[in-house]
């Protein structure tokens, strides 16, 4: 399939990965709104919150709830949005939810140094 986050999840494409299990992927948005912005998305090609699995749906919110905590504890955000598109607003047809963090002050980083402090 001609999917590009299926293919950041075969290890086709590289990416900036945070975190993994059998059924979620999380890694870093490679065009951020803030520094530290991360999209969590189910291995399982899935298009939206429509057609996704429930229970994967209650993983992705969990972990982003784990994502949230760190973005607050290792890059200082001082707040986080979860925002997931769907349908003509959704660029990317495989399901992600975005973690995006929110700064007091406006902060400028480059995707390599965000990923050390995220994975250090
Ligand atoms: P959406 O408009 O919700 O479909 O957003 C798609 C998101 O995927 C955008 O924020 C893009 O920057 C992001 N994106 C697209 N390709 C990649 C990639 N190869 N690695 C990381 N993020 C990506
Ligand atoms: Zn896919």
């Amino acid at each position: 399939m001609d999917c590009v986050f299926c293919k950041i999840i075969s290890g086709e494409f590289s990416s900036y990965k945070i975190y993994e299990d059998n059924d979620i992927f999380v890694f870093l948005d490679i065009n951020p709104m803030e520094p530290g912005h991360t999209l969590i998305i189910p291995k399982e090609h899935t298009l939206d919150l429509i057609t996704i699995n429930n229970d994967i749906l209650i993983k992705i919110l969990n972990s982003a709830k784990d994502m949230g905590k760190l973005l607050m504890e290792k890059m200082n955000a001082d707040g986080f949005t979860l925002i997931q598109n769907n349908g003509i607003s959704q660029e990317v047809k495989h399901y992600h939810l975005h973690v995006i963090p929110k700064y007091k002050k406006k902060r400028k980083m480059d995707i390599e140094e965000v990923y050390k402090i995220l994975t250090n």
